[in-house]
This record gives structure tokens, sequence and C-alpha cells, in this order.
């Protein structure tokens, strides 16, 4: 994200992405304008938290207008950088690793996974999604001549930890952590940790627990 979105709250940052991907719909089927009500039905989250977040970035609705999508979609483009294409490396090529691979996030935003790492010899040397394999051993020399700022972790939790190391010394930013391993390192590195077991875990003890619930809180 660009310096100006530094003042934003991050529990409101982390909802821009969700914010960009439905403005963009809207826009490309020529809507012009939407109203809190309206992005609050379709992206769940109840209309004062929109009208709070949206005006930390200056977009202020009017009542009986509500947005206008244009301004709120080139604000979120230059807001989430995404006139420029993120690289990703993807360390560990596995079940999860190569459907990540294959999937490759192009569709939503422009991050894109460049890279791919992993030790396993039957692997390195192949292409998945258009994605090269490499043995770790080139971690260090490959990455080092490349501009890759963020990681998606999918090796076994045991490994996570010296990998994380390594990527560190890589000048890696941010590391999407797939693995059930919780991560130390140094306040310049920022890790999203998504455990897939737990967060299946959690949404079944939530429909055996709270079945009327329809929203996430
Ligand atoms: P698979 O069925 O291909 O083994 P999996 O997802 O069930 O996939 P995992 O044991 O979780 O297997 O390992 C995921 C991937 O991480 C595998 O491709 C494995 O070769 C790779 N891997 C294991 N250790 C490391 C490591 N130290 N560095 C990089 N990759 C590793």
């Amino acid at each position: 994200m660009n310096h100006d979105s530094l003042k934003i709250p991050q529990a409101t940052a982390k909802r821009l992405p969700l914010y960009y991907r439905f403005i963009q719909n809207l826009h490309s089927s020529g809507k012009q304008r939407v109203s809190s009500a309206e992005l609050s039905e379709a992206v769940k989250v109840d209309s004062a938290t929109i009208r709070r977040d949206f005006s930390y970035f200056g977009a202020l609705g009017k009542k009986g207008y509500g947005y206008n999508v244009s301004y709120l979609l080139s604000f979120f483009r230059k807001t989430l950088d995404q006139d420029e294409v993120t690289n990703v490396a993807l360390i560990g090529v596995g079940n999860l690793g190569t459907a990540f691979l294959n999937y490759n996030f192009m569709k939503n935003n422009n991050t894109k996974i460049q890279i791919a790492f992993d030790v396993d010899e039957g692997k390195v040397g192949s292409v998945i999604g258009d994605v090269p394999i490499y043995h770790m051993d080139d971690l260090e020399e490959t990455l080092g001549s490349k501009e890759v700022p963020v990681a998606i972790l999918t090796v076994p939790a045991t490994a996570a930890q010296s990998i994380t190391d390594r990527l560190v010394d890589c000048n890696i930013k941010g590391i999407l952590n797939f693995t059930p391993a919780r991560l130390n390192v140094p306040p310049t590195l920022r890790v999203h940790h998504i455990d897939l077991a737990v967060e299946l875990q959690s949404l079944v003890y939530f429909l055996k627990n709270y079945p009327e619930a329809s929203e996430e809180k």
C-alpha cells in the first residue's frame, strides 16, 4: 500500500481488498453509484462500519446518492498499488502449493507467484501453471536477483521456521503462512497466518454452537 494509507486503521486496511473486488465488479457492470446498504449486503460488513471505513479515505457518501463507483475504484487501485504487480514466491510444492500455482490469484488482484521452491528432486526443474520450481539450495541466489517481497509457505510445519529465517535474509517483507507453525520473525517482517485446519474446526464449532448466526463477526 502507498504511504497515504498509513493513517488508515489496520482493521479498515484489511477490508480494503474485499471492497475493491466488489467495486471492480460494479464498475465492470456499468454501475455508477452504490449505497452503503448495497455494499453492506454484498460484502457482509455492517453499513456503519463501511461508512466509517470510507470516511478515512475521504469518500463521503451523500444521502440518497451513495458513493461514486469510479472514485472508489481509483482510490482502491491507488491505495492497494493495483497498477503494479507484486511478485510472490511459493515455498513447498505439495498438494496445497500445487493448487496455488495452478490458481495463481491473477483473476482477483495484481499479485503473481513468479517462482517456487522445493527440496524434492522430482519436482525441481518442472513448471506448474507457468511457475518454474527451483531447489531450496538455490533460494538465496535466485531470490537475491529478483524483486520478490512476498512468500507463501506451504511446507511441513517442522520446516517452516528455518525457511522463514532464510527468507528474512532474502529481504522478504511478508509471509502468508499456511503451515500450523507459529513463526518468530523480526518486526520488519509481517506474517499473516492461515491455518486451514483451525479455520475448519472453528467453522464446525460455530455451526454447532451458534446455529442461527449467519454472519462472521
Ligand atoms: P505431497 O503429497 O506432494 O507430499 P503434501 O502437501 O501432502 O504434498 P507436505 O509434507 O506438507 O506434503 O510437504 C509439502 C511440500 O513441501 C512437499 O512438496 C515437500 O517436498 C516440500 N518440502 C518439505 N520440506 C521442505 C523444505 N525444507 N524446503 C522446501 N520444501 C520442502
